[in-house]
């Protein structure tokens, strides 16, 4: 049977593994190996937001 979501799942794992941001989905040069949030989300969230979605700030640029 194949999977019908192929391209819904291909996004979600750039997002758990850190190639994307994980709110905006702007990709990164490197994978972090984690779920990421990029600069400009990062300035824009709450340290609450944050922890309760337990991302990291990106270290590598987007691209
Ligand atoms: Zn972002």
């Amino acid at each position: 049977m194949e999977k019908e979501n192929n391209k819904m799942g291909e996004i979600a794992d750039d997002i758990i593994s850190g190639f994307q941001c994980s709110w905006c989905g702007v990709c990164f040069e490197e994978e972090h190996g984690y779920p990421v949030i990029c600069d400009d989300c990062w300035k824009n969230a709450t340290k609450k937001q944050i922890k309760s979605s337990g991302v990291q700030k990106a270290i590598y640029a987007e691209l």
